[in-house]
């Protein structure tokens, strides 16, 4: 038999319950021993841990957040740390530990590595998709979902006023998010890092579009702008502002914020926190260490830690495609 520890790091997303619970389910079946560390890395620092079985994860699938709480651990990146947690995983005869998590879970697992010999597997677990390995991550599909409802909502207000909104979506450095949730909710532009050319030049888009929706008298027609995060000097208040200025009309900001990473998972979610999760343990026996497990044209595939964070992910093709034949974004 085996001693298996899981534990879900960063950022927390929609549909690590779903794959804690798969991985509770898939160790009792293999006749494995399965441990919860809480808090992200800080659990393993102060050896804080529970024993999980399949009463602990009943009726659990369905559930946001995560069961082990998720915590940054800023210190987790000295020697010293990750020699402390070496130590305690041995303390507890751990053989294999399972990280849920984001591209930085995965560098405080490789560092982990260097000093602990047992098996270390990762499962992309993030609503920003910007892992790469694998198609997509554990909870981006809930993300979209979850920011398309609310421009939804702004829509419907955006109309009754004819009204410009700036809806601002997360996405740390990525445009997944903020592509799909546009196209979704048929936005009227959105701003990504991926295809962001300069501030001038999407202000000058902005205000083409709207002139030419003028001159046609186009009647009840509200503007909906989608903003990834982190990608505009001075934040959405200032591009607001601007927006304002040279449009002549008032644009609202809207920052649709931590709600995005909340919420019960949408099935594409759990399913991929379910084949992930049993995809893992199935490789426990098998040996791999230093992976993370993924979904690529829907098949289980292992990489290396390294290549989640150093391979560029690239936006969906078709997504993009059809931003540019549907949406006014003018990229040329
Ligand atoms: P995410 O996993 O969502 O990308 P973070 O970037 O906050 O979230 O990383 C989560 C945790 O992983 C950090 O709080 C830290 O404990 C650990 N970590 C991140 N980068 C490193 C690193 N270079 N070395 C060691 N640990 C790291």
């Amino acid at each position: 038999t085996k001693n298996v520890a899981v534990l879900t790091s960063g950022g927390d997303a929609p549909g690590m319950n779903a794959c804690i619970r798969a991985i509770v389910l898939a160790c009792e079946r293999a006749g494995y021993k399965i441990f919860g560390y809480e808090h992200g890395y800080n659990g393993l620092l102060h050896q804080e841990y529970r024993l999980l079985n399949n009463k602990v994860v009943h009726n659990l699938i369905q559930r946001g957040g995560t069961l082990l709480h998720s915590a940054r651990c800023l210190e987790f990146k000295s020697e010293e740390s990750a020699r402390l947690a070496a130590a305690n995983l041995e303390k507890l005869h751990i053989d294999a530990l399972l990280v849920i998590g984001g591209d930085g879970s995965f560098r405080g697992a490789a560092h982990l590595g260097r000093f602990w010999k047992g098996q270390i597997i990762g499962l992309p677990g993030t609503i920003d998709n910007d892992i790469s390995g694998t198609d997509a991550t554990i909870g981006y599909y809930t993300a979209i979902e979850t920011a398309v409802d609310s421009i939804d909502k702004v829509r419907d207000t955006a109309d009754a006023f004819e009204r410009i909104f700036l809806v601002e979506v997360m996405g740390r450095h990525s445009g997944f998010l903020g592509l799909n949730a546009a196209l979704a909710s048929a936005s009227d532009y959105v701003i990504l890092p991926e295809l962001f050319v300069s501030e001038d030049k999407t202000v000058k888009d902005i205000v083409l579009q709207l002139n030419e929706r003028r001159e046609q008298k186009r009647k009840n027609i509200s503007y909906i702008i989608v903003l990834t995060e982190n990608l505009w000097p001075g934040g959405i208040t200032a591009l607001a502002e601007r927006l304002t200025t040279e449009t002549r009309s008032e644009v609202r900001p809207v920052i649709l914020g931590h709600v995005q990473r909340g919420g019960s998972p949408v099935s594409q979610d759990r399913l991929l926190a379910v084949k992930l999760g049993c995809y893992a343990v199935s490789l426990i026996a098998k040996g791999s260490t230093g992976v993370m497990v993924g979904e690529q044209n829907g098949e289980a595939v292992e990489v290396p830690l390294e290549a989640t964070w150093t391979q560029p992910k690239l936006l969906e093709k078709l997504s993009v495609e059809t931003l540019e034949t549907l949406m006014n974004n003018r990229y040329t």
